[in-house]
């Protein structure tokens, strides 16, 4: 629990040693280029009473109210630390000001032990917490900490489940930064990113889509000129080489393809342990697993709405093309025995050539390149047998 939200930084060096690495604080740090810094405090809660005592008698509300008051009773917690934020409508943004709802905070039920009487009945997670509203969980003179269960401005958390037994480590990781994703982005999943809904950890790419960290807006981008003739060179996505802040030498290019399409292109060298850019299971059980040269390259991005609403279409471009896609059974997946994916494999061309993916949102196994078909697997090799 301890390595998820760290309080303890390095305020000097290199923004990719400030925090404990694999923790979420340093996931962020990285993702924004040493901009965004997410800190806090765990606590373990063994509740009270048996599963089936909330789940008939109290309900949900009456679960995360015993978790508010054992919270809120608990003098280590200094709540005036977590209410430092507000939003600013005037300004669009927001500003280092209470607003005397608690910032964010994240509750991990580690396993269900019955039937799930929570929200979102078989999600591994969700946003935001429901639940009792403007529950008071910090008083004390003219400061007050209330708890918003929303997905607005006033939110103040979502919720991870184990719904697949016990919740391990990269589970909780990956199913947290999807669910606080939406968030900083909306309601909505996507083809590409962390905001995909692949079940509950982004294989897709957990170091996000070129399209999520352009719209966090927290890396160095340039928009390419057509009307000269230019090279423009990127440097690798963590930031790490070339110059900060450098509009000369961005992380991200976006390149205009009409009013509302656009490229976008970077450079993913996996210098960051978070770029760790894999299909398939692997990541779902070691998502930092070493794998050399495999993921490295150019990455490029196309979105096709005026790229100001989440989610419209954005997909990532296949160098191999479009293809039809056909079913060939079922496997099981690395990550468990109990369960079974089917397996897609490449059938034809598709007779129009047209943008993927296609007329159907998610899962067109139609005219569609590989990643955005939606999760699919071909003939592979278990990674754990050897050669
Ligand atoms: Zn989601």
């Amino acid at each position: 629990m301890n390595k998820f939200l760290v309080d303890e930084r390095n305020r000097t060096g290199d923004f990719w040693n400030r925090y404990k690495d694999s923790s979420l604080s340093d996931y962020y740090q990285e993702l924004s280029n040493g901009n965004f810094h997410v800190t806090g405090e765990t606590r373990h809660l063994k509740m009270n009473h048996t599963w089936n005592y909330y789940k008939d008698t109290v309900y949900y509300n009456g679960f995360l109210t015993e978790i508010y008051q054992r919270l809120g009773a608990d003098t280590t917690i200094h709540w005036e630390k977590f209410d430092l934020w507000s939003r600013n409508d005037a300004g669009d943004n927001y500003v280092f000001a209470k607003d005397k709802y608690l910032d964010m905070m994240g509750i991990f039920i580690r396993d269900l032990v019955g039937v799930d009487f929570t929200i979102a009945t078989g999600n591994p997670g969700y946003v935001p917490l429901f639940g009792p509203n403007d529950y008071v969980i910090h008083a004390s003179g003219i400061d007050t900490v209330k708890i918003g269960n929303d997905r607005d401005k006033y939110g103040s958390g979502f919720v991870v489940k184990g719904t697949q037994g016990p919740l391990g480590f990269y589970r909780s990781l990956g199913i947290a930064i999807h669910e606080y994703g939406h968030y900083l982005f909306a309601g909505g999943h996507s083809t590409s990113g962390i905001m995909t809904s692949n079940g509950g950890i982004s294989i897709n790419d957990l170091y996000m889509s070129g399209y999520e960290k352009y719209k966090l807006g927290l890396l160095d981008s340039l928009t390419v000129n057509f009307n000269q003739s230019t090279s423009y060179p990127i440097r690798d996505i963590s930031g790490r080489n070339g110059s900060s802040q450098s509009p000369d030498f961005p992380q991200i290019l976006r390149v205009p393809i009409t009013s509302t399409d656009y490229f976008i292109i970077e450079n993913r060298r996996k210098i960051s342990s978070w770029d760790v850019y894999m299909l398939g299971d692997t990541s779902r059980i070691d998502p930092f697993r070493q794998t050399g040269d495999y993921g490295k390259g150019i990455y490029i991005y196309h979105s096709n709405n005026i790229g100001i609403d989440y989610t419209g279409n954005v997909d990532m471009e296949c160098a191999d093309g479009l293809w039809n896609w056909s079913n060939y059974g079922y496997e099981n997946p690395d990550w468990t025995n109990a369960d079974t994916v089917q397996v897609k494999l490449r059938y034809s061309l598709p007779a129009i050539i047209n943008n993927d993916p296609g007329t159907l949102y998610f899962n067109n196994y139609a005219n569609a390149d590989g990643i955005s078909a939606g999760p699919w697997f071909s003939i592979g090799k278990n990674m754990l047998q050897s050669d």
